[in-house]
């Protein structure tokens, strides 16, 4: 019987089938550019020839994937198929799906709770009919004014006996590297608003060599997280991996992802990333990111992940035990 899976980094985003979505944007009769199915699915695979960076990655995201999602019927339907086929696909049987509720309302046309309700219902349904584990994440955004991350903040906090496990930091780089005094005093609020309430903590950073090594420190002294979106950038200062491990600080990887953003260059590069970490005993799990988008699933990022090197058979298990340790699910 193949092994379990579990998967603490996935983007709901990311991760529904393009035969899903365009089923979606037909039954909400969502004007596509598209007459043919299959020209919609090139444009919303991240393909090599395409995606050239995080952000080219990203601007999928914006442009198809969030408006079709962006009801109650779809982003319950969107989560409740993922988890599903995590399962089927990869016997992913303990998940954390994170996004952005905001981006799911068009600008506030769709009333957010009917967004976070159908979301949760999607997720009950799929956990009852197949017997996994799974639980939410709400991603604020680095773009967003503070005003809306605090209701995101708040809204996870109202949902966190529903299901709600966790908050997350999202959106490109530029604004991480900056990291304004104000800015961080900000999200140090929120951050451990959301501790305090028994939220889990991870945020995006450390990913491209935009961040690099201090973008990651900085988080961490500040926002103090539980985990870390990527981190990789770690890798270039001994003091900043001193932090993570004197911290606990779990890094969650998504090879492929990094890969096809070119936030990672090459497998070498990919392997030397995590010999690094594992030697200075960094704790770090393998996850997907975004596995329609990338073209991937757990399974198939465990096998690369091996197949190239990055980690030995029993450090994918030290890793799948990193996670089962690291997740916000109860
Ligand atoms: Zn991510």
């Amino acid at each position: 019987m193949p092994r379990e899976l579990i998967d603490l980094h996935i983007h709901v985003g990311g991760a529904v089938a393009p035969h899903i979505l365009w089923s979606l944007a037909h039954q909400q009769g969502y004007k596509l550019p598209f007459k043919d199915y299959w020209e919609f699915c090139e444009a919303i695979v991240a393909r090599p020839e395409k995606v050239h960076t995080l952000e080219d990655y990203l601007a999928i995201f914006h442009q198809w994937t969030e408006k079709i999602q962006s009801s109650p019927a779809a982003i319950e339907r969107s989560i409740y198929e993922i988890i599903g086929k995590e399962y089927r696909g990869s016997r992913v049987t303990q998940i954390e799906l994170r996004f952005n509720p905001m981006k799911r309302n068009l600008g506030g046309e769709r009333d957010l709770d009917h967004i976070i309700h159908a979301s949760l219902r999607g997720m009950d349904r799929a956990c009852l009919e197949y017997g996994v584990k799974a639980g939410l994440l709400f991603c604020l955004d680095r773009e967003f004014p503070p005003h809306l991350n605090e209701i995101l903040v708040e809204k996870a906090i109202k949902y966190r006996s529903r299901g709600v496990v966790g908050i997350d930091l999202a959106g490109t780089e530029q604004s991480a590297v900056e990291l304004r005094p104000a800015e961080v005093e900000h999200y140090r609020d929120m951050y451990a608003r959301a501790r305090e309430a028994g939220l889990g903590t991870t945020v995006h950073t450390g990913e491209t060599h935009g961040t690099g090594a201090d973008g990651v420190a900085a988080v961490v002294e500040q926002l103090r997280p539980d985990r870390i979106g990527h981190g990789i950038r770690a890798v270039t200062d001994e003091r900043v991996m001193a932090l993570l491990r004197e911290r606990g600080t779990v890094l969650e990887l998504c090879p492929t992802s990094n890969l096809v953003t070119r936030a990672v260059e090459s497998w070498d590069e990919m392997r030397h990333i995590a010999r690094v970490l594992l030697d200075r005993k960094v704790r770090l799990t393998i996850n997907t990111d975004g596995p329609y988008l990338l073209d991937t699933d757990m399974a198939r990022e465990v096998a690369l992940v091996v197949e190239h090197g990055v980690l030995g058979e029993a450090e994918v298990e030290q890793a799948l035990a990193v996670a089962r340790e690291a997740t916000f699910l109860d």
